[in-house]
């Protein structure tokens, strides 16, 4: 045993060495987990915790998944990385696994949900100059007000979070900013010359998780088509079961178990995002899918990632979607998330601390009755966390609530007592 192992710290010396060494990019919850199994996590001192935040919709298919580590181990013992200059036995495999599970004619592989946001950016692009004629260099694709979609020097060139962009610049030109969930504005803005694509989320997770109108995504789809812009869905946070369907583009749709597209609510993206549930939280897989006629305009040496496409990530992948189907997680999101805001609604009618819940499927935020400047939501965090849950703040005073899909009705039943428990002796 080395050193390293060797000693046992206390979170709170574990606290004060991420805070000396480390850069100082996050403002974590003062809990310093150890381990994770499905629902649970533990800190260091071996308290166990719900965990309500799931690595921001990472880890769907719950902690340390059986047959996911089980792919990962095997593979990671097996063959790790050749680069894409030489094929590997497990992508073709993946790609057509991937392909078909979410019904497109490719996939181009990455490892983070930023990059494969800026491989959409990238393809948006180049399918506008190539094959609808835009002069090179003026494509513009349209994004919205409260837009979270990573941390790259282009895309927090379109954030209007000031943390994200003050003194970050200069910007990325060729981006659009319209209101989200404004149809009237969507429409204008296609209206203009040279317009690419629109990039959306279909809820805005980190916003706050704001739920668009019912709909807007169907009448965001149709102007696309209309104009001859890409309607690019960003589902690297609502994708993959988190929202009650396999995808948030998928709308109401009561598949009981793996969605089959077909429902009339669907509306296909022509650019597909995915990352963080990609891979159950295990490994960092993002995936980027589109038909022929899109993603074919890429040829060989205009985009890659040396790690995008290996061979872990590709039977990580395969492992984390066949669960979202075995356990059948589309229905217990949907089910469980009915039940989850009905039991907030009863909390928030019996209580002035918080004054409204929304969201879909396991999805879900309260909103806490103060300004967004105080600190309450982050005191009422601290609070569930000694009372054994953990969630995070999002823009000041929202609370995500997103527990991983694998949760038993038994066990919402006992955090909504938690969560209920914790508001009702909270002292401001
Ligand atoms: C998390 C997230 C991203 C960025 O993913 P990273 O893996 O952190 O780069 C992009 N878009 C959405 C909607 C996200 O929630």
């Amino acid at each position: 045993m080395n050193m390293i192992t060797q000693l046992k710290r206390s979170s709170s010396e574990l606290i004060a060495l991420e805070d000396q060494h480390g850069a100082h990019n996050y403002h974590p919850l003062p809990v310093v987990l150890a381990k994770g199994e499905g629902v649970y996590v533990w800190d260091v001192e071996g308290k166990r915790y719900y965990d309500f935040l799931s690595a921001y919709s990472a880890v769907n298919q719950g902690h340390c998944h059986p047959k996911i580590v089980d792919a990962l181990v095997q593979q990671a013992q097996t063959l790790t990385l050749t680069s894409r200059a030489f094929y590997n036995d497990a992508l073709g495999e993946y790609e057509a696994f991937v392909t078909q599970f979410f019904g497109f004619d490719k996939v181009l592989p990455m490892n983070t949900g930023a990059e494969a946001v800026e491989t959409a950016l990238k393809l948006c692009r180049k399918w506008a100059y190539e094959k609808k004629g835009i002069h090179e260099n003026e494509a513009k694709i349209i994004v919205c007000d409260g837009n979270f979609h990573g941390r790259t020097t282009t895309i927090i060139s379109f954030s209007n979070d000031p943390d994200a962009n003050k003194n970050f610049g200069p910007y990325t030109p060729g981006f659009i900013k319209i209101p989200y969930d404004d149809i009237e504005a969507l429409e204008k803005a296609l209206q203009q010359d040279n317009i690419a694509g629109f990039l959306v989320e279909p809820i805005q997770g980190e916003a706050g998780v704001y739920t668009p109108a019912d709909d807007f995504l169907a009448k965001a789809r149709a102007l696309c088509t209309q104009y001859n812009a890409l309607f690019i869905a960003d589902e690297v946070q609502t994708g993959i079961a988190r929202t009650g369907s396999l995808l948030a583009v998928c709308g109401n749709c009561t598949c009981e178990n793996k969605c089959e597209r077909q429902a009339a609510t669907y509306q296909r993206p022509d650019i597909l995002i995915l990352g963080k549930a990609l891979s159950g939280g295990a490994y960092p897989v993002s995936a980027v899918l589109a038909d022929d006629e899109i993603m074919m305009v890429i040829k060989p040496g205009q985009h890659g990632s040396t790690f995008g496409g290996n061979p872990i990530a590709a039977k990580v992948a395969m492992a984390a979607l066949s669960v979202i189907d075995e356990e059948h997680l589309i229905q217990n999101a949907r089910l469980l998330g009915k039940l989850f805001r009905a039991e907030m609604q009863k909390i928030i009618e019996k209580n002035d601390l918080v004054v409204k819940v929304r969201g879909k499927g396991l999805l879900n935020a309260i909103i806490v009755n103060d300004t967004p400047d105080s600190s309450t939501a982050w005191d009422l965090c601290v609070a569930l966390k000694d009372n054994g849950l953990l969630a995070k703040p999002t823009h000041g005073n929202i609370i995500r609530f997103a527990p991983p899909l694998v949760i038993t009705e038994a066990q919402l039943m006992e955090c909504v007592s938690i969560i209920e428990k914790t508001i009702t002796s909270f002292k401001k």
